[in-house]
């Protein structure tokens, strides 16, 4: 099947309020504008210089996502147009994001990853560090900044089981803060889990934001 093909039967099967994100690392233009131009307009990146190198060649209308792990001197790069940073697994980064949107006028959309998977390798947030951040003085200093939810990688395995209790400890984890910390903010409501491999399970617990690359675009080849 074409990208195109793909792209509008995963969205034909999309549930009600669930967003697409289409994740265009290691693909080249001529494949994303096959997508674009089929009609979808958001697209995700895990490497800034991608991000970077593809918002300038590829039509300004695109909403682009920041997906993977973000080094703090690479926020400058993207703090211009970034749509949303799902990345966000520390505090100093947020620090750096506040400072950047500040700097463009601008302010940014971020969630916050949390570590669910039980791999070591995975980054993010813990639920007493997040709490510790949240209730701190610097993070309400933060006016560029716009918290709208969280973020998880479940474990990469074929155990849907498992996959299904790490998304369920991250939908545990957004309706405490949710709760606790936002009980007042219409806008905290995302939760971005669901890859190519166990999007199923991410329908099923709950997910508003899929990362779906390889089921769009084919199999990755790196070189
Ligand atoms: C690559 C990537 C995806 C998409 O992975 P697929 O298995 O190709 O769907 C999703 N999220 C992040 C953070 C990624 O790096």
């Amino acid at each position: 099947m074409s990208i195109a093909e793909n792209l509008n039967h995963f969205k034909n099967n999309l549930p009600p309020g669930v967003k697409l994100i289409a994740i265009t690392k290691t693909r080249p233009n001529e494949d994303i504008l096959e997508a674009y131009n089929a009609g979808h307009k958001i697209f995700g990146e895990n490497k800034v210089q991608e991000l970077v190198k593809k918002y300038e060649e590829l039509p300004g209308d695109i909403e682009w996502h920041m997906v993977g792990h973000l080094q703090s001197n690479k926020v400058k790069y993207i703090a211009p147009f970034v749509h949303l940073v799902h990345g966000v697994d520390r505090a100093r980064l947020l620090k750096v994001i506040d400072k950047e949107g500040r700097k463009n006028n601008r302010v940014i959309d971020i969630l916050m990853q949390f570590h669910i998977a039980r791999e070591e390798t995975k980054f993010g947030f813990n639920f007493q560090e997040a709490k510790e951040l949240l209730e701190s003085e610097s993070f309400k200093g933060y006016e560029y900044i716009r918290v709208k939810g969280v973020m998880g990688m479940a474990t990469f395995t074929e155990d849907m089981e498992q996959v299904r209790d790490e998304f369920r400890e991250l939908v545990n984890v957004f309706n405490t803060l949710k709760e606790k910390h936002f009980s007042n903010d219409p806008g905290f409501r995302e939760i971005s889990m669901g890859m190519s491999n166990d999007y199923r399970v991410a329908f099923e617990e709950g997910t508003t934001m899929v990362r779906i690359g390889s089921l769009i675009f084919g199999e990755r080849n790196y070189h």
